[in-house]
C-alpha cells in the first residue's frame, strides 16, 4: 500500500500504518503526558509521558477496534478484507467487494460505530462503578469521550461516512437499486460537507476576524464534499455498466486470423488491412481460440518459408487467466483490468469460441455510445 508501513497481521488481515501515524503518536504522547503532569503534579518524572503513550495507543486501538467491527461482519458475509490501515486520525478497512444485499451492506456499515459506542459504554461504566480518580480516571474518561465521538461522527448520514453507507443500504432496500442509494447518500454527504464549511467560516464573515474561522469544520467539510462527490460520480459510472458483459465491449473487426492461413497470406492481409495491430488472435476452423501471433514474429522466419508455414504453427498459446469469459459482467472486467494492468483481452465463450478482442478503449467507446443513445 502506497507509502504505508506494514506492521503485521490482525486476525489474519494485513495491518498497515501511515508514517504520519508515528508523528501523531508522539504528539499525543507529548501533549497528553504534559497535560497529566500539570494536572497531577505528584506524579514522578517520566510517568506522565508513559501514561501519555498508553493513552495514545488506546486511542489508536479504538480506531482499530472500529475498523475490525466492519471487517468481522464483512468476513462473516464471505467478503475478504484486503487490509486495515491507520491514517492521520482515522482508519480504513479495505474490503474486496461490497455486500450482495442491502441488509449485508447495512450491517457492515453499522458494525464500526456500534463497536465504538460499545467501548464508550464499557469505559463509562468502568469509570463510574470503579470510582476511578487520578490519571487512570482521566485516561478512561478520555477513552470514553473519543469512542463516543468516533461512533457519533461516523453515524452522520452522508457518504463517505459509515452513516452514509447505512443510508445507502436503506435507500437500496427501498428502491432495489444500489446506485440510487449511493447517489442519495452522496448528496446528503455533500449537504453535510457544505454545512460544516459554512458553520466553520460563518464566524469569520460575522466578525470579520480571520482568527474566528473554525478550521477543523472547514477541513472536515472539504473532506466530505470531495469524497461524497467522488462516490456519486462513481455510482453514476457503475450504473452505466448494469447488464453489460465482456462480449458487449469487444472491438468490431478486431485482429483475428485463421490458424490455417500461410504466413505469406497473413503478411498480405496485414498490408491490405493497414491497421496498427502488433498482435493477432489465432482461431481454428471451429472459431476456437488457439493462441496469438505477433506481427514481429514474421521477421524471425525467413520469407522463403512463409508459403509453407501456417500461422497455427507459430502461434503462441494464451493462458486461460489472460482471457475473459463472454458472460463476465463488464464492471468486473474493469476491476480486473485495473488490478492486472493488462491492456488487451481475448473474450471467449465457455466452449472456447473466440468472440473478439476487448480493450480499455473499447469499454470507454461502449459507455460513450450508451450515454449518447440514452441521454439522462
Ligand atoms: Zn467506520
Amino acid at each position: 500500500m502506497n507509502g504505508n508501513i506494514r506492521v503485521g497481521n490482525l486476525f489474519g488481515i494485513p495491518f498497515y500504518v501511515s508514517p504520519s501515524w508515528f508523528l501523531v503518536l508522539a504528539l499525543v504522547t507529548w501533549d497528553y503526558g504534559g497535560g497529566l503532569a500539570a494536572q497531577f503534579p505528584g506524579l514522578s518524572r517520566g510517568i506522565p509521558l508513559l501514561l501519555g503513550l498508553v493513552t495514545a495507543l488506546l486511542l489508536f486501538a479504538s480506531v482499530v477496534a472500529h475498523e475490525l467491527g466492519h471487517s468481522f461482519v464483512a468476513l462473516r458475509q464471505g467478503i475478504d478484507v484486503k487490509s486495515i490501515a491507520l491514517f492521520l486520525f482515522g482508519g480504513l478497512a479495505s474490503l474486496e467487494k461490497e455486500s450482495d444485499t442491502p441488509a449485508g451492506a447495512f450491517w457492515v456499515a453499522i458494525a464500526g460505530p456500534l463497536v465504538s459506542l460499545f467501548i464508550f459504554g464499557i469505559a463509562t461504566l468502568v469509570g463510574a462503578t470503579a470510582h476511578l480518580t487520578g490519571p487512570v480516571g482521566s485516561i478512561v474518561g478520555l477513552l470514553a469521550y473519543v469512542n463516543l465521538t468516533l461512533g457519533l461522527f461516523n453515524l452522520i448520514p452522508g457518504l463517505p461516512l459509515d452513516g452514509g453507507n447505512i443510508l445507502k443500504a436503506i435507500v437500496w432496500k427501498i428502491t432495489g437499486n444500489p446506485y440510487k442509494g449511493v447517489t442519495f447518500a452522496s448528496r446528503v454527504g455533500q449537504a453535510f460537507g457544505w454545512l460544516a464549511i459554512v458553520s466553520g467560516a460563518l464566524p469569520f464573515f460575522l466578525s470579520g476576524n480571520l482568527g474566528n474561522i473554525n478550521f477543523w469544520n472547514v477541513l472536515i467539510g472539504t473532506f466530505l464534499l470531495q469524497n461524497a462527490g467522488r462516490s456519486a460520480q462513481f455510482a453514476r459510472v457503475q450504473e452505466q455498466f448494469v447488464g453489460l458483459t465482456a462480449a458487449d465491449a469487444i472491438i468490431p473487426n478486431g485482429p483475428v486470423v485463421s490458424d490455417q492461413l500461410s504466413l505469406r497470406d497473413f503478411a498480405d492481409q496485414l498490408i491490405l488491412r493497414r491497421d496498427n495491430w502488433r498482435k493477432y488472435l489465432v482461431v481454428n476452423a471451429e472459431g476456437i481460440l488457439v493462441g496469438a501471433i505477433a506481427v514481429d514474429a514474421l521477421q524471425n522466419i525467413p520469407s522463403e518459408q512463409w508459403t509453407t508455414t501456417l500461422v497455427g504453427e507459430v502461434a503462441q498459446s494464451i493462458e486461460a487467466s489472460k482471457t475473459l469469459d463472454a458472460e463476465q459482467p463488464l464492471l468486473d472486467v474493469v476491476k480486473l483490468i485495473e488490478e492486472t494492468q493488462g491492456s488487451t483481452w481475448p473474450v471467449i465463450q465457455n466452449n472456447g469460441v473466440l468472440v473478439g478482442l476487448l480493450e480499455k478503449a473499447s469499454i470507454l467507446n461502449l459507455i460513450q455510445r450508451q450515454a449518447q443513445a440514452a441521454p439522462a
